[in-house]
Formats: C-alpha cells, structure tokens, sequence
C-alpha cells in the first residue's frame, strides 16, 4: 500500500511503522437489525500505519466505498444538542469574518442531514449541501437545503462550477478524516472556490488523540490522522494556503483550519506558529513519535476489562450510553460483549432496535435505562460526557455512577 499523501511505500519490510493495530472489526457504523444476527457479519483489519515520509498516520486499507457506507447508515448529526451549538457558533463567526450575505455562496461537503447549513439559510446566505449519504440528505432537503447526494472530488467540482459558481466559503469541518482520496478532495476543494474564497477544515487533532489516549477514535471509515503539519502539506500541494487555526475542544481536541487560495488578503497568524512549534516539540517529526501509542491503547482496553469484571463478580448491573463509532471500536478492541454489557441506551430513534456492529449489543432507548436502573453507564461518547451526564442526572436517585474508559478509567 502507498501513502495517500506522498505515495511512498509503506508496507516494506523492516519499516516499524505500526502506529496501532486493533485485530479486526466491522465497520463501526453497521448496525445490525435483529434478522442480521442469525449472519454471518465482515470483518476487516483495523490497523494504523505511520508513513515514514510525511508522517500521515492512515489506516492500512481502504475498504470499497459501497461495504462502509451501506444504504442504512446511521448517522444524523442533529441527534447531539452540543453538535448544533458548535455549529451554529462557526457560522456566526464564518459570517462574520468573510462578511457573507446575501450574495454569497456557502458550500458544505458533507453536509449531513443539514445540521450547519440551517443556520447558513436562516441567515439569508445561499448554501448547497453535498452529501454522499441519500438518507441523510432526504432529512437535509426536508428542512429545505438543497442538497446534491454525491461523493465529492474534483470531478462533482468542475461539474458543480460549469453549472452553477464558485463558492465564497466551502465547509469541509470532520470530513477531511474520512476521505479516501486525500489529493482528489483538495483539488476539488481548490476547483470550487472563488479566488478570493475560503475553505475551513476541521479534524481531530493527532496531538491530542495520542496525549489523551484516544485510540477508539480509530475505525475503518476514518482514514487519516493529521497534525497540523500534514494538513499544511497536503493543502499546499493544491495551492491552499493556512492562514489561521483554531484549537477546539471538539472530538476531544480538533483543529479548525481557515486556507484560503490568495495569499495576499489573509496574513498567517501567531496561533499557525503556535501550533506548528507544540508539534515540533512534543516529538510529531520523528518516527519515535508514532511507535509507543499501543501500550497506550492496551492500557485503556484493560482497564475498562478489569471495571467489568469486578462488576460482574460483585453482582453490579452496567449498562453503556451512546451508541457511537468510538464505542464500537473500544468495545470490539476489548472483546466485550452482552454478558458484560447488557444494552446501550441511545437518543437516535434510527440506532434504537438494533445492535452494535461486532460485539452484537442491543441498542434501546433511554426509557429501557430509567426501568432497568444499572449500577453503572459506561459513557461511551467520552467527549460528550458533560452533556449526558447531565441529562442522566437521574441516575444518581437509584445510587448509580457513571463511567468513562478513556484516557483511562475514571468513576463518578
Ligand atoms: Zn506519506
């Protein structure tokens, strides 16, 4: 296999570049209806090649597009109340910034079930979604963004910009991550905007994910994992330019970069220096770097092993929150399945009635939670855990605690 970067090979012999390897798991977002479990279900390898090049941490294969996204792909962003608060805050500061209105263009790659692009049109800015997932679209074009349901690359660009024009502000925020063709999106990003356009990226930031443990933010359909240093290459190669980033909280540590194709009207800022030197000196230039993280992720996987197994010997009911991508990969990392956790509750009506891809757990509503009253919820979206501790607070009546694996085992 070659990098999806730089093409430099990376599966020679003697290299020591595994970055994680996690065995094999299904993709984290097929979930299985009840008549799925009597079949037989694919597994793939998960494992995470560092490229001894550039640097680009990217999974080991990249699956046909058709096997991961399956036509009863789960996803709707509008499912997590904080998601739409961080996404109505970009806009207004978007708008702000590039001074958009009425006459501009706003395009979102990826745009989902038209969780970002609401805010976009009830600020008077024109806006197109495109979204390669038809169900989800359906629900973006129902609340009246218009949505083209494609894979996006610099063929939909050029098709899009013959048709239609150019955009003054291309949303490309958590899509960077899951693109197989990393040269083809950016080029197609480049193609779409106007020349005094600007393109925002927002990703997980490697940094973090390695400082905090973050290992089951690992799956198939999320491809590559990126320093800031990488993005600037792989930006550069098209003719983007980073001129600003922004640490976010976000995924457990993101980074939002503003890259813009004319150099002139946008001067680089302190934070691009800042970021780029925290890399530099936390080891993320050298291969050494990308060597130790799976002590790390074993670490976590048994912690959360050992916290079931003494529940179980002491008799104690738990029960998992969250039926999201991390927690499948965590939960088939770690080999858990029904006996150690009996359900996980989920706020998404399209997850409720199925199971858990691999570790075949079945997903209810809360309601299920409130009536089985568990001695603990293992939170699985850890980085939500504010927000549904709160909204669990209840809990605490029946004398229950909450728990979360990583970075590593913490009750509460
Ligand atoms: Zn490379």
């Amino acid at each position: 296999m070659k990098c999806r970067c730089c093409a430099t090979r990376l599966d020679e012999p003697g290299l020591d570049n595994v970055f994680l390897d996690l065995g094999t798991a299904p993709p984290s977002n097929a979930f299985l209806l009840p008549a799925a479990l009597s079949a037989p279900e694919l597994h793939f390898p998960l494992k995470l090649l560092t490229c001894p090049q550039c640097l680009l941490v990217q999974v080991d294969e990249v699956q046909a597009h058709t096997q991961l996204f399956a036509p009863d792909y789960a996803y709707f962003s509008s499912y997590s109340r904080s998601w739409l608060v961080h996404a109505e805050r970009y806009v207004d500061e978007a708008r702000e910034r590039l001074a958009l209105d009425q006459r501009s263009l706003v395009v979102e790659i990826a745009s989902n079930d038209g969780y970002l692009l609401q805010y976009v049109a009830a600020r008077g800015i024109p806006c197109v979604g495109i979204e390669p997932t038809a169900g989800t679209a359906a629900v973006a074009r129902s609340r009246g963004i218009e949505t083209l349901v494609e894979f996006f690359g610099i063929g939909s660009a050029r098709r899009f910009v013959a048709q239609r024009r150019r955009a003054d502000l291309v949303v490309a925020n958590n899509v960077l991550a899951h693109v197989p063709d990393l040269d083809d999106f950016v080029a197609g990003i480049a193609e779409l905007l106007e020349p005094q356009g600007v393109a925002t990226f927002e990703f997980p930031h490697l940094q973090r994910l390695v400082a905090q443990r973050q290992f089951d933010t690992v799956y198939h359909e999320h491809f590559s994992y990126f320093s800031l240093h990488v993005v600037r290459r792989v930006l550069a190669r098209h003719g983007l330019r980073a001129w600003d980033v922004q640490v976010l909280p976000t995924h457990g540590g993101s980074l939002r970069v503003w890259a813009a194709r004319d150099a002139s009207r946008h001067p680089e800022t302190a934070s691009v220096h800042a970021v780029l030197a925290g890399e530099a000196d936390a080891g993320m230039l050298a291969m050494d770097y990308y060597r130790g993280f799976q002590r790390e992720a074993d670490a976590v996987k048994n912690g959360l092993l050992e916290f079931l197994l003494q529940a179980r010997r002491e008799g104690r009911t738990v029960c998992g929150y969250g039926a999201a991508a991390k927690g499948n990969t965590l939960l088939n990392y770690a080999g858990v399945r029904p006996d150690l956790l009996a359900f996980v509750a989920e706020a998404s009506p399209h997850k409720q009635g199925r199971h858990l891809p691999g570790s075949r757990i079945p997903v209810v509503a809360e309601a299920h939670l409130r009536s089985r009253r568990p001695d603990y919820v293992l939170i699985l979206p850890w980085n939500l855990q504010d927000e549904i501790s709160a909204q669990l607070a209840y809990i605490r009546d029946w004398g229950g605690r909450f728990v979360v694996a990583v970075p590593e085992l913490a009750i509460s």
